[in-house]
C-alpha cells in the first residue's frame, strides 16, 4: 500500500500520522528499502521534502544540522539493523551537539522477533544510550502521539535526538479511524528565564571584574540571541571569544572580538560569562594551566545539569540565553555599568591579536609552491560571499580554517563540533543548502574539507549534483591525515614492498584527483596548484550560481600550522 494522501486506500490514522509529521518537519534525509520506502513516499506526498541519500551516517549529520539551522527537527530515515546501525553515528554526533533530531527506523516484523528475521536488530535498546527517546509505538494507533512526544522531546530543555522504531508489520496494518489518539503538533518550546538574585549576582560579579571575558558558545547561536548578545558587549565593553561554532552571532570583524588572542584570554580572564558552551575539552574544562585557579565562572545554560559541571560557577543562571541575556541588559541599564576600553587587560589583548594576526599574514603572502594552508585560506576568504554558510571539517583544514575565515552572521557555521566528528561536511552541506534555498535564496553553501575529512562521505557528490544544489567544495588535499606523502616520496617508500607494510598510515594518494567525481555526475571540477589557479577556479565557481563544484587545492603534504604553537589535533 502505497500512503498517498490521495490513494483511496489510505487509512485516517495513516493520514493523521503523516498530516501530524508535516506540520512539524519539513525535510527528511535518509536511504529507503525494506520496510521504508513507503515512509518516504508517504512524506513526500504530505509535502515534507525527501531527499535520498548513499550512506545513513550522512543522511543523520543532514537531518541533524537542519535541526540546529532552523530550530525544528529533520527526519532521518533509514532501514533495520545496519541502516539503523549507520545512522547512530550522527545521532550520537546530534545528540552531543545538543542539536534536535528525529530518526525514524524500520524493524523486523515483530512476528519474526528473535527468530533470525532479515536484518534484526534491537534498536530500541541500543538507541538509548544516544537517544532522549527511544521507543517503538505499542500499536497504530498510538503512534501520531508518539511522533508528536518525540518531536517535542527533541526540541524541549536541551535538544538532541529521538529515534522511534517502526516494525516492517506497521506498514501494511490499518485501523479504524475512531480508535486513533490524534494530537496536534507541539508548541515551540517554552522560554524559562533566569531567577532574579542569580541575575543581580551574576551582574556584581561582572561590574567588579578586572578581566572580564564573554565565552559565545553554539547554544547562544542555537537560541537566536545574537541581537541581545552584541547589546551586552557594547552596552558593558566586554571583550568576547566565540567557539568555533559559534562565530557569528556576532560578527567576527567586531571591534571587542579577541578570537585572534584566544589563549591568552582565556587564561588571564578573571570573571568569564559562559553563554552556552560547555566547560569541555573545546574550553579545556575551564581548569589551569589554561584558565586562573581563581577564575570565576557565570554560567549561563538551559541544561541544569550542566550548572557546576567541572568548575564551581561564581553565579548560575538557568534560562533560555535569549531571555537572560535581556534579563542582563535590563539589569546593566539599571546600573549603568561599562568596563572601560583604555584597561590595560583591553591594551594586553589588542597588542595580542595585532602579533597574532601579522604572524597569519606571513604565511600567507609566502609565495613558495606548493601552497601551505594560509595562503589556500587567505585566497578564499578574499573571493567568497560574506553571507555565505561555511561547512568545515578536516583536522588542520578546519583548526587554521576557523582563524582564517571570517564569519558574519550566526548560525553560518558547520564543523565537526563537539563530537569530533569528521566525515559531516557533505551531510551538514547537503542540509544547509535545502534550507537555505527554502529561507535565503542565493546564499551559498562553502564546504571546505581535508582530503581526509572528504573521503568519508565523498559519495554524496552523486546527492548534491542530483538535487542540483549549488554547493562548492574545496578539498585542501595535503596527501594525508595530518599530513602526506609527495609523489616522489610516495614512488620511493613503495620501493620497500607491499604499501600496507611501508606506507605512513597517515597517507593518502598522491595527487588524488577528487574533482573529477564531481565532474563525473554533471558538476564542475578544478585541480589547482597555484595561487593564480585557485583565484580562478574560485571565481568561477562562485560567480556559477547554478552548478555544484569542486575545486581540489593541492598544497605542500607537509605543511602545517604557524610553527610557535602547540601542535594538537584542535584548537591550540
Ligand atoms: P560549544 O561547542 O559552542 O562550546 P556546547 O555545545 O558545548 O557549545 O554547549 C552548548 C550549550 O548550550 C549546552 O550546554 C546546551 O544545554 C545549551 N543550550 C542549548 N540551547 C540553549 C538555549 N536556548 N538557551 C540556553 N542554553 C542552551
Ligand atoms: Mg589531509
Amino acid at each position: 500500500l502505497l500512503l498517498d494522501p490521495q490513494n483511496p486506500g489510505l487509512s485516517q490514522p495513516q493520514r493523521a500520522e503523516l498530516q501530524t509529521l508535516a506540520d512539524n518537519i519539513e525535510y527528511m534525509f535518509g536511504i529507503v528499502g525494506i520496510p521504508v520506502t513507503e515512509i518516504a513516499i508517504a512524506a513526500q506526498a504530505v509535502g515534507i521534502k525527501y531527499v535520498g541519500m548513499r550512506n545513513e551516517q550522512a543522511a543523520c549529520y543532514a537531518a541533524s544540522a537542519v535541526g540546529y539551522l532552523t530550530g525544528r527537527p529533520g527526519v532521518c530515515l533509514v532501514v533495520s539493523g545496519p541502516g539503523f546501525l549507520h545512522a547512530l553515528g550522527g545521532i550520537a554526533n546530534a545528540t552531543i551537539n545538543c542539536w534536535p533530531l528525529i530518526v525514524i527506523g524500520g524493524s523486523s516484523d515483530r512476528n519474526q522477533e528473535t527468530m533470525g528475521a532479515f536484518q534484526e536488530f534491537p534498536q530500541v535498546e541500543a538507541g538509548r544510550l544516544y537517544n532522549k527517546l527511544s521507543v517503538r509505538p505499542s500499536s497504530l494507533e498510538v503512534i501520531p502521539a508518539v511522533i508528536e512526544k518525540a518531536v517535542r522531546t527533541s526540541m524541549y530543555g536541551r535538544p538532541g535526538s529521538c529515534y522511534i522504531d517502526i516494525p516492517g508489520d506497521f506498514v501494511n496494518l490499518q485501523v479504524n479511524k475512531s480508535s486513533v489518539k490524534y494530537v496536534e503538533c507541539c508548541l515551540p518550546p517554552p522560554i524559562s528565564m533566569a531567577e532574579h538574585s542569580a541575575v543581580s549576582k551574576a551582574a556584581s560579579v561582572i561590574a567588579l571584574s578586572k578581566q572580564p571575558l564573554l565565552i559565545v558558545g553554539k547554544g547562544a547561536a542555537y537560541s537566536h540571541a545574537e541581537n541581545n548578545i552584541r547589546k551586552l558587549v557594547e552596552l558593558c565593553g566586554l571583550p568576547f571569544l566565540p567557539t568555533p561554532m559559534a562565530k557569528g552571532v556576532v560578527p567576527d570583524n567586531h571591534p571587542n572580538c579577541v578570537a585572534a588572542a584566544r589563549s591568552m584570554a582565556l587564561q588571564h580572564a578573571d570573571v568569564i560569562i559562559l553563554l552556552g558552551a560547555r566547560l569541555n575539552w573545546i574550553l579545556h574544562f575551564g581548569l589551569p594551566p589554561r584558565y586562573r585557579q581563581d577564575v570565576k565562572v557565570i554560567q549561563i545554560d538551559i541544561c541544569a545539569e550542566e550548572l557546576g559541571n567541572n568548575v564551581m560557577p561564581a553565579a548560575t543562571l538557568l534560562g533560555d540565553i535569549n531571555a537572560v541575556t535581556q534579563q542582563l541588559l535590563e539589569e546593566f541599564s539599571k546600573r549603568s555599568w561599562k568596563y572601560s576600553l583604555n584597561s590595560e587587560w583591553w591594551k594586553k589583548l589588542r597588542g595580542k591579536i595585532k602579533n597574532n594576526e601579522e604572524r597569519s599574514k606571513e604565511l600567507a603572502l609566502q609565495k613558495s609552491l606548493p601552497m601551505n594552508y594560509y595562503t589556500v585560506f587567505h585566497h578564499i576568504r578574499e573571493l567568497i560571499p560574506k553571507d555565505c554558510i561555511l561547512v568545515s571539517e578536516g583536522a588542520n583544514t578546519m583548526d587554521i580554517g576557523r582563524t582564517m575565515l571570517p564569519n558574519f552572521y550566526p548560525r553560518q557555521r558547520l564543523d565537526a563540533g563537539t563530537f569530533g566528528t569528521m566525515g559531516v561536511g557533505l551531510g551538514f552541506a547537503i542540509a544547509a543548502a535545502m534550507v537555505a534555498r527554502d529561507r535565503t535564496p542565493g546564499r551559498r553553501v562553502i564546504c571546505i574539507e581535508g582530503d581526509s575529512a572528504f573521503g568519508f562521505s565523498g559519495m554524496e557528490l552523486e546527492t548534491i549534483c542530483r538535487y542540483n544544489l549549488p554547493i562548492l567544495i574545496i578539498v585542501v588535499n595535503n596527501n594525508g591525515i595530518y599530513t602526506g606523502l609527495d609523489a616522489n616520496s610516495w614512488e620511493e617508500m613503495l620501493k620497500f614492498g607491499d604499501p600496507a607494510t611501508c606506507v605512513p598510515p597517515v597517507s593518502l594518494l598522491p595527487n588524488a584527483h577528487y574533482e573529477k567525481i564531481m565532474s563525473a555526475f554533471g558538476g564542475k571540477g578544478y585541480f589547482v596548484k597555484t595561487p593564480e589557479e585557485l583565484q580562478n577556479a574560485l571565481k568561477a565557481s562562485v560567480s556559477d550560481k547554478q552548478t555544484p563544484s569542486l575545486i581540489n587545492v593541492m598544497i605542500d603534504p607537509q605543511s602545517e600550522r604557524k610553527k610557535q604553537e602547540k601542535k594538537s589535533w584542535i584548537f591550540v
